[in-house]
């Protein structure tokens, strides 16, 4: 099975021909395309947008604006408006818990979050909850890694507030049933929250079809750069949603006393924007766009399935998650004997980058009751060879830990 784009789209991976990157889930590599659409703009458009009057002012403004209606498209939104360029999920999902929460959450509401999130989809949830006097409950998963919805539908109420998931987890790979989460979440007036960190990478993502309220994803972890991501959200919410910051184009009128808005996107993102890394996401999209998302999905269910397969396999490792059929390219696992950084940094002296920690879910190890896992993590530039590198690393390491 050879990856679906060449290597040499990857100037990094084609400079390290050894190099067996199996860590996309923590941050993709960038095609030449992302590079070269960033470096154009800096090199032809470079102006500070909205506030110019000159031409080039201009130009920046509308490659701005053409970046928006690219990510739109890419992320089945026909609303642009509803697309707010921030600096990645985590910032996404902090202003949405911040800006929305204080306004909607009150004493006594109920904030639930999933036991499988990452992060930055629990810890704001968490403490909004404690600032606001509401009760945060944690969802319980099915034994695979997904929310369980016979429970979640039980334990909602007219007093629960929101509901924030992730579409895949990062650890497990499980994918969550969106569409039916949020009608869960809309049966009692609740907001729905989707981390999409690890969906809109690997899978098509349609946001009107998804049905959610609010949707965040990160430009690096889909072949774009760092510092950009997207926050989006159904109008209505997005409308009423107060400011998170204020200054600069998402101001209408400012009074002595009194300050009014701009509209969307604008009133959603304030200061000078990061126009080269909407750009740069913009060209990640098309670049996955012409590839086709599920062409990108069935290219890492094989290849997870392959490496499920032979990593479980080898005696003494137990992966993590559902079966390879319902999971994304993400391959979680726990080798007796050795501690994940150990294997990590013996996979390292051969070239081979895997990640080896508590993935940012603390809570998620905790219910898998370990403290640590190994992932390998596959992405388009991936191929059977680097499965077969993986396993055979793996095997070498345990050799190695039987002699010690
Ligand atoms: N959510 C999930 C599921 C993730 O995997 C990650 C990053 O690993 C994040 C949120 C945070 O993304 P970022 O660090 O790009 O804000």
């Amino acid at each position: 099975m050879s990856a679906i784009v060449p290597r040499s789209d990857f100037s990094l991976l084609s400079a390290n021909p050894a190099l067996v990157y199996l860590d996309s889930a923590a941050t993709a590599q960038k095609p030449r395309a992302v590079l070269d659409a960033m470096n154009d703009f800096y090199e032809t458009d470079y102006a500070n947008p909205h506030r110019g009057a000159y031409a080039l002012s201009a130009r920046a403004t509308e490659r701005y604006a053409r970046a928006r209606e690219a990510v739109a498209r890419f992320f089945g939104v026909r609303d642009e408006a509803c697309v707010i360029f921030t600096r990645g999920t985590t910032d996404s999902l902090n202003v949405v818990a911040a800006a929305w929460g204080r306004a909607n959450i009150g004493a006594g509401d109920e904030v639930i979050v999933t036991g499988a999130e990452h992060h930055a989809n629990f810890v704001p949830w968490q403490q909004i909850a404690i600032e606001r006097g509401a009760i945060f409950t944690i969802c319980p998963l099915t034994a695979d890694g997904r929310a369980d919805v016979e429970v979640l539908a039980a334990l909602v109420s007219e007093k629960t507030k929101v509901i924030a998931f992730n579409h895949v987890s990062n650890v497990l790979g499980a994918i969550n049933p969106v569409a039916e989460i949020a009608a869960i979440a809309r049966s009692v007036g609740a907001l729905s929250v989707c981390d999409g960190a690890q969906g809109a990478p690997h899978m098509a993502v349609s946001f009107d079809a998804l049905d959610v309220d609010i949707y965040a994803a990160s430009a690096h972890k889909m072949l774009g750069p760092m510092g950009t991501g997207v926050l989006i959200g159904r109008r209505e919410i997005l409308d009423a949603m107060p400011p998170y910051q204020t200054g600069g184009d998402m101001i209408a009128f400012v009074g002595d006393e009194q300050t009014t808005w701009n509209v969307l996107p604008h009133r959603l993102e304030a200061g000078t924007p990061n126009v080269a890394g909407a750009v740069g996401l913009a060209a990640a999209c098309d670049y996955l766009t012409a590839i086709g998302m599920d062409a990108v999905a069935a290219h890492e269910r094989a290849l997870v399935k392959v490496a499920h397969e032979r990593v479980s396999a080898i005696e003494g490792v137990r992966v993590h998650g559902p079966s390879a059929a319902e999971r994304s390219g993400v391959l979680s696992f726990t080798v007796a004997d050795i501690h994940p950084h150990d294997l990590a940094t013996l996979l390292d002296e051969r070239s081979i980058c895997i990640r080896a920690g508590h993935h940012c879910a603390q809570p998620l190890m905790r219910r898998l009751g370990v403290t640590a896992t190994a992932r390998a993590s596959f992405y388009v530039y991936n191929d059977e060879n680097d499965v077969e590198q993986l396993v055979e690393a793996l095997k070498s390491a345990k050799r190695l830990f039987a002699v010690a």
